[in-house]
């Protein structure tokens, strides 16, 4: 389970733009983009005013880096899923974000049970998390409708779950999710719409990567 394991906010100002990748950090003036708005690099702060003339590959490159950074997805991977994305019928855009929005991980920050995805994917990986009635440790997991996700009964013990109950009350889930905060359960009632998903995501753009 190969991840990104570099500094996270050089990812938000690549692309010049909040990709909320570090939970409460982001909305704090600790952020490094309100701090530093200008791409990473010694030439960082000369090189602001070249994004203005991006090249169509350009675009399209940089559309599919920010969606693989925010699910937080190496390039393999990501492209497994575009691949998986083009066999299905319907639009393949629209279901590659649905399969991205599937991920356990994903899942799991949607119920607000992290505060971030990559914090999900970490408590995932740890092995707190029941599918079905199977332990997983598996973020990339893909979520069905119905499939019943629980905290694991040893891990509700300890601190860390201890207080997720309080918190996560004041973490909105999407309308799309389930969730039983008390039991620390819940699951996905139907994949989202597109209008449930960033809207600054491009998936055009990264179905052009693609097909290029
Ligand atoms: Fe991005 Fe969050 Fe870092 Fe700000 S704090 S640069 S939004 S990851």
């Amino acid at each position: 389970m190969a991840r990104y394991t570099g500094p996270v906010c050089k990812l938000c100002r690549r692309e010049n733009e909040k990709l909320f990748l570090k939970g409460e950090r982001c909305f704090s003036p600790k952020c490094a983009m309100e701090r530093h708005a200008y791409p990473p690099g010694q030439h960082g702060k000369m090189t602001q005013w070249r994004r203005s003339t991006t090249s169509d590959f350009g675009a399209q490159l940089r559309a599919k880096q920010k969606a693989r950074r925010v699910y937080g997805i190496l390039e393999k991977q990501f492209r497994r899923y575009y691949e998986t994305a083009l066999n299905r019928s319907g639009l393949t855009g629209f279901n590659l974000l649905q399969i991205l929005e599937s991920r356990l991980d994903n899942v799991i920050y949607r119920m607000g049970f992290a505060a971030s995805r990559a914090q999900a994917r970490q408590i995932v990986s740890h092995g707190h998390f029941i599918v079905n009635g199977y332990r997983t440790n598996t973020p990339s997991m893909l979520i069905k409708p119905g499939d019943q996700i629980v905290i694991r009964e040893g891990s509700k013990k300890k601190p860390f779950f201890k207080d997720l109950v309080e918190i996560a009350e004041e973490r909105n889930a999407a309308e799309w999710v389930r969730r039983d905060i008390k039991a620390l359960s819940g699951e996905i009632s139907r994949l989202p719409e597109r209008s449930e998903i960033d809207a600054n995501l491009n998936e055009q753009l990264i179905v052009e990567y693609y097909s290029r």
